[in-house]
């Protein structure tokens, strides 16, 4: 099955099944995954300066710490210099990549996202931006791209119907954020779909129907990384994804689409001292240390106990290098455009 996926052949369902429910295959898998990263983009590693400009958010994801039902999070906004001052931080830092994450705040109009990415384009040519704020219309879509954004992140969360139901409140829906993400595609946007591993209720069938999904969409970039329980939301007893099942998942992820951008999450370093580093030899290419300033990390709290909330960006960016380099890669300074 190993070698029939490094070929570029599908597998069935029931061969990504006996894939996904037993360890016996991992360490090959790993190991081909690797051979296939190193192919297509030898030993380096993409950064990403990641800024979480805000934490307000107009949904309420049953997972997600910042749901606009949780009222015990201290709200937070960036100013536009507050978020220039992170790129000027990340530039020097040799970041070519900045993303900007945040809730789905009604106070950041498409006027005002264009002009961030216009002043961050302005500031800083050559930078690729990328846009990870939730889904929108069409249009403001296009505002975007035409303001200058290069890219834009939007996991899927889920491909399954009733388990996308189970994880959202009523008024989102699976189709409009799948919608999202073929609009993002045909306006020429570098785009990133993905998933939580052992979000509640995922089965194996699941996480087929991601794959799945993903073959259709065929992004650039895929996210994916364990769900960590939060304590404000219903699912704070629940298990976190599983450390074997991630690293498993993004092995069949590097075989399936060779040329993806496929990150080391923050979250899979939060269940694992070493979750990067070991992400990176399951077929990881990119890490996205957080340039977001300190005083607001803790406040940008998807989940408990997140990883890197304490340090400054450029103690990150030191921290980082030296584990990328001790697993057995290289930190590149480029944009890190996807190779196709
Ligand atoms: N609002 C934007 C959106 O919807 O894409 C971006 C921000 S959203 C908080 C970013 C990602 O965080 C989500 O796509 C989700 O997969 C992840 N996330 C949220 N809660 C999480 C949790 N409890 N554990 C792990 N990941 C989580």
């Amino acid at each position: 099955m190993i070698t029939k996926l490094q070929n570029r052949h599908d597998l069935s369902d029931e061969e990504f099944l006996e894939l996904l429910q037993t360890d016996s295959y991992d360490d090959v898998l790993h190991k081909a995954a690797d051979e296939v990263r190193r192919s297509v983009y030898g030993d380096e590693v993409f950064l990403r300066g990641l800024i979480e400009f805000t934490n307000y958010c107009k949904n309420n994801c049953n997972y997600c710490g910042i749901r606009c039902g949780n009222t015990n999070v201290e709200r937070y906004r960036l100013s536009k210099e507050e978020i220039l001052s992170c790129c000027e931080t990340g530039f020097k830092l040799g970041f070519r990549t900045f993303v900007l994450q945040g809730g789905e705040d009604p106070y950041f109009t498409d006027e005002r996202i264009c002009d961030l990415v216009k002043s961050i384009k302005d500031a800083y040519p050559g930078v690729a931006v990328t846009l990870s704020i939730g889904e929108k219309e069409k249009e403001s879509y296009r505002k975007f791209k035409e303001a200058g954004a290069d890219r834009y992140l939007l996991r899927h969360e889920t491909a399954t119907e009733e388990h996308y139901a189970a994880l959202h409140p009523a008024e989102l829906s699976l189709a409009h954020r799948k919608q999202c993400l073929f609009d993002l595609k045909e306006l020429g946007f570098q785009v990133g779909a993905g998933f939580m591993v052992g979000s509640p209720g995922q089965t194996n069938e699941h996480l087929i129907a991601d794959l799945r999904f993903l073959q259709k969409l065929q992004p650039d970039m895929i996210g994916i990384g364990p769900f960590i329980p939060h304590e404000d939301t219903i699912y704070r007893n629940e298990k976190a994804g599983d450390l074997a099942m991630t690293l498993r998942l993004l092995s069949i992820l590097r075989l399936m689409f060779p040329y993806v951008l496929l990150p080391a999450t923050t979250a899979l370093a939060t269940i694992d001292p070493k979750g990067r580093e070991k992400g990176l030899k399951c077929g990881a290419n990119v890490v996205m240390p957080n340039l977001s300033p300190v005083e607001f990390r803790k406040q940008y709290s998807l989940y408990d106990n997140k990883a890197c909330t304490g340090e400054e960006a450029a103690e990150c960016a030191a921290c980082l290098e030296a584990r990328v380099k001790a697993a057995g890669y290289r930190i590149v300074s480029s944009r890190g455009d996807v190779r196709r």
